[in-house]
């Protein structure tokens, strides 16, 4: 409504069309905050680069947390609403430039996410053996662009794993790699991840902190959930535990911390057990150097004390932990789409209220949301909130006047049809959505990934007998 009550006159002759661009969840609670209002008419196109929709609920949360992922039957009312169009396999800057985009629609949303990983900056990063959280992830949610080949030659022979970070991705793969095939073969991982993993004869794995155990940033459900898995035993080394009084008031002030903390010294007297796998959670070491000649054989860690203000500051003390698998989890950070601003210290999109910056000034009909928009923080629902306060940005421009229908506009679908493209539609999806169920059908599962673009484009073609 505008502010003097009245509804606005928002078009001329037809709806504001608004393309959002990524159909993650941030994406999909966008079109949801659209589909949710009548003030101003709209039709939304909900584009992915991927044949598929729901992004890191799809390709993040990790495969053995199927609560979690089952968010998705949420988010597919979104996708199922009459002014929703889902738009696959389209790639931003490639398949359609964003200017031709633009010319398509009175408005875009960026709501992409942040996929790229973060570098340690230390000697031997690059070595084989080192991956990024976001390659392993990749591979064991049956991501298409996963590099299959290089995860697989990092995992062969694997005995002793350090996950560098302590956040909640840190937790997921270490999780994930201590389970047992008994415990995986349920999931909707793509049967060569679960063969792989299998096959992998991890014995130890050490999750590290660069700081304390209070200032560890996985929150406490996920943590819990190490006690519980059916392989591994969770140890640690008592005197980790202990803080100064002062770390201590502190952490008594944040609730996370303190549950944290109480889980944490539950386990303290957690011994090795034989024929268990150790999940080691080791804080206050930050790594120095990654050690091998042709692969990982081992990180330099520097011991670390916390400063009063939470920094990490290094001892000069250093110590080895073998490894012939390490996983930096240290973060993501967001790409830049081939002309649109990202500020390159944080990797996001400056904006104010969700209105996209160029040169510091709002730029009419570009908005952005999720964590392209904020940064890697925070579990789905808080997309929730973050959309919507964009969505207000976005409608508040239609109803005074800022964000206008232009003239007549082609269809974007058409347009990609016209120059060879393959979009992949709502009905398209379905198709993949019904092979997954088959494929897993046949393994005796609810569904398994499949995780070749070719694979997921032959499901749809074979669906609606599309030649190609
Ligand atoms: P995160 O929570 O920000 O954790 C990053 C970790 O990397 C921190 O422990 C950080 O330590 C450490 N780190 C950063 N730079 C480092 C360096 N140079 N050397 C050593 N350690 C370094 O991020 P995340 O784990 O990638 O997760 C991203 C978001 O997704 C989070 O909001 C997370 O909660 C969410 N998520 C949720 C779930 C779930 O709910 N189950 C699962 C996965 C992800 P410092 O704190 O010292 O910087």
């Amino acid at each position: 409504m505008s502010v003097d009550g009245a509804s606005p006159p928002p078009c001329a002759g037809r709806p504001l069309r608004v393309a959002v661009i990524g159909a993650g969840p941030a994406g999909i609670y966008a079109a949801e905050a659209l589909t949710r209002q009548t003030a101003v008419p709209v039709a939304v196109d909900l584009i992915d680069r991927l044949p598929t929709p729901f992004g890191l609920v799809r390709h993040g949360i990790a495969p053995d947390h199927p609560k979690m992922r089952a968010i998705r039957d949420t988010l597919h009312r979104t996708l199922d609403h009459p002014l929703v169009r889902f738009v696959g396999n389209v790639d931003i800057g490639v398949d359609v430039s964003l200017d031709e985009l633009r010319r398509h629609v009175d408005a875009v949303v960026y709501t992409y996410g942040a996929s790229l990983d973060r570098h340690l900056g230390v000697e031997g990063e690059d070595l084989p053996g080192s991956l990024a959280a976001t390659e392993l992830v990749a591979w064991y949610t049956g991501h298409p662009d996963a590099d299959r080949e290089r995860v697989e030659a990092a995992l062969t022979g694997v005995r002793s794993v350090v996950v560098v970070g302590v956040g909640n991705v840190a937790l997921d793969i270490g999780r994930v790699l201590a389970r047992t095939p008994d415990e995986l073969e349920p999931t909707e991982m793509p049967q060569h991840v679960l063969d792989a993993l299998a096959a992998a004869p991890v014995e130890e794995i050490t999750v590290l902190g660069r700081r304390g155990p209070a200032q560890a940033t996985f929150t406490t459900q996920e943590l819990r959930e190490l006690g519980e898995l059916a392989g591994a035993t969770v140890l640690m080394d008592p005197a980790e535990m202990e803080l100064d009084p002062g770390a201590e008031e502190r952490a008594a002030d944040d609730r996370n911390a303190t549950r944290n903390l109480a889980v944490l010294r539950g386990w303290a007297d957690h011994v090795p057990e034989p024929g268990r796998t150790r999940l080691w959670l080791r804080f206050f070491r930050r790594p120095v150097r990654f050690l091998g000649e042709d692969r990982v054989t081992a990180v330099e860690v520097e011991r670390t004390a916390v400063d009063a203000d939470g920094r990490a500051i290094g001892t000069g003390e250093l110590e080895l932990l073998p490894a012939d698998l390490v996983v930096r989890s240290v973060g993501y950070r967001g790409t830049p789409l081939p002309g649109l601003p990202v500020d390159e210290r944080s990797g996001t999109v400056p904006n104010e209220v969700g209105r996209v910056l160029r040169d510091g000034r709002p730029s009419p009909g570009e908005y952005v949301a999720g964590w392209i928009k904020r940064g890697p923080s925070g579990v789905v629902g808080h997309n929730k909130h973050d959309a919507r306060e964009t969505i207000a940005s976005l409608l508040a421009d239609a109803e005074d006047g800022t964000l206008r229908v232009g003239g007549p506009i082609g269809d974007l679908v058409d347009t990609l049809v016209t120059r060879g493209a393959e979009p992949v539609l709502l009905d398209d999806w379905r198709a993949i959505d019904a092979a997954e169920v088959a494929l897993g059908a046949t393994y005796g599962r609810a569904r398994t990934t499949l995780h070749e673009r070719a694979a997921l484009l032959a499901a749809v073609r074979a669906a609606t007998a599309r030649p190609r």
